[in-house]
């Protein structure tokens, strides 16, 4: 981080910043130029608060050279986080298979569908009890008795499960769940990321609708600076000016995300595209791109869905989306 200090600053107040400064375990490099000093700070700087040293009365601006996030970062952990669920591995050459509906809605259906996307090839199965509808009026999900035919569903096949919290007085009845999901509107709900920080949840983190990729790499660092370093990154498309698709899927992200942090990234095509139709192929190019796999949505009847339907695949479309990503994975390992 470098700070550039304003050309009229007084001795004495830099000399009370440097020592400031030096207060918070950093070191300082002064440099004296003709009309202005510039302080070049060394050592970790993901502590200090930029905007606050912005408003300094003797600081012109500042600069930051490194990442703010630490424990994401690729440069402090070079090799591909693996995370463990229960025997499924994620990251690092592992590929994932995410599958389930959207919401759980009956005992019936949950089960149907657990038992037809595991023979299809599912890894772990996703359903949501707790669902962040846009209208109060929409299906809220069955919250609670949802989790519990979910934790029936991972009895009956095996899978490890997948579903989102929205509030964290709601963990308790997490505590069998596999994987916690944020969803896109939670990726800043920084109290929640702070309390999964302190459990040992794996967490399933979504790209926010109009967020930056450092931005959910520092969403991650809020749930890893807690000391919980299960964090898969997922990218479930972004709000651009395109209204043909729900969103727009930036594949991008993968091959980016790679090069900015260790942490595995999973897919999701569903509710990137909106579309069922266009769920395979960007399902293959996301595994082309180098993911480490997919969240993909699936229903026994997806035009009677309480949610989401036009996107969900079929049990049978859905074994088909894997045999092909299948091959994709084959040809470029
Ligand atoms: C979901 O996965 O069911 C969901 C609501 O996703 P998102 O948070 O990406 O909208
Ligand atoms: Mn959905």
């Amino acid at each position: 981080m470098v700070v550039i200090l304003k050309n009229n600053s007084q001795k004495e107040q830099t000399q009370q910043l440097i020592e400031w400064l030096e207060g918070l375990g950093l070191g300082v490099h002064t440099v004296n130029g003709h009309y202005q000093t510039i302080l070049g700070l060394l050592g970790d700087t993901s502590k200090v608060d930029i905007d606050m040293v912005k408003g300094l009365e003797i600081v012109e601006d500042v600069k930051r050279i490194s990442e703010p996030y630490k424990n994401a970062n690729r440069k402090f952990h070079p090799d591909d986080t693996v995370i463990d669920i229960n025997g499924v591995k994620v990251g690092g050459g592992s590929f994932c298979y995410i599958a389930g509906p959207c919401s759980i809605e009956s005992p019936e259906q949950i089960a149907t569908i657990a038992k037809e996307v595991k023979a299809a090839g599912a890894t772990l199965l996703r359903g949501g009890a707790f669902k962040p509808r846009t209208s109060p009026y929409a299906f809220q999900g069955m919250r609670g008795e949802g989790i519990d035919l979910l934790l029936h569903a991972k009895e009956e096949t095996g899978l490890p499960i997948v579903t989102e919290i929205m509030d964290a007085a709601h963990l308790p009845l997490f505590e069998n769940v596999d994987v916690v999901q944020v969803g896109a509107r939670n990726m800043q709900n920084f109290e929640l990321l702070k309390a999964l920080g302190k459990t040992n949840k794996v967490v399933l983190l979504k790209r926010g609708l109009s967020s930056t990729l450092q931005e959910l790499l520092m969403s991650a660092e809020y749930i890893m600076a807690g000391g919980n370093e299960k964090v898969i990154l997922c990218e479930r498309g972004i709000r651009t000016f395109e209204t043909a698709t729900r969103n727009t899927l930036d594949l991008s992200a993968i091959p980016m995300l790679k090069s900015m942090t260790h942490l595995p990234i999973v897919i999701d095509p569903s509710h990137a595209t909106g579309i069922a139709k266009l769920v395979k192929p960007m399902a293959m190019a996301a595994a082309a791109a180098g993911a480490d796999g997919l969240m993909i949505e699936v229903h026994n009847n997806p035009e009677k869905a309480l949610c989401d339907g036009p996107q969900s695949l079929t049990p049978d479309a859905f074994a088909d989306v894997v045999k092909c990503t299948n091959k994709i994975i084959e040809a470029i390992k």
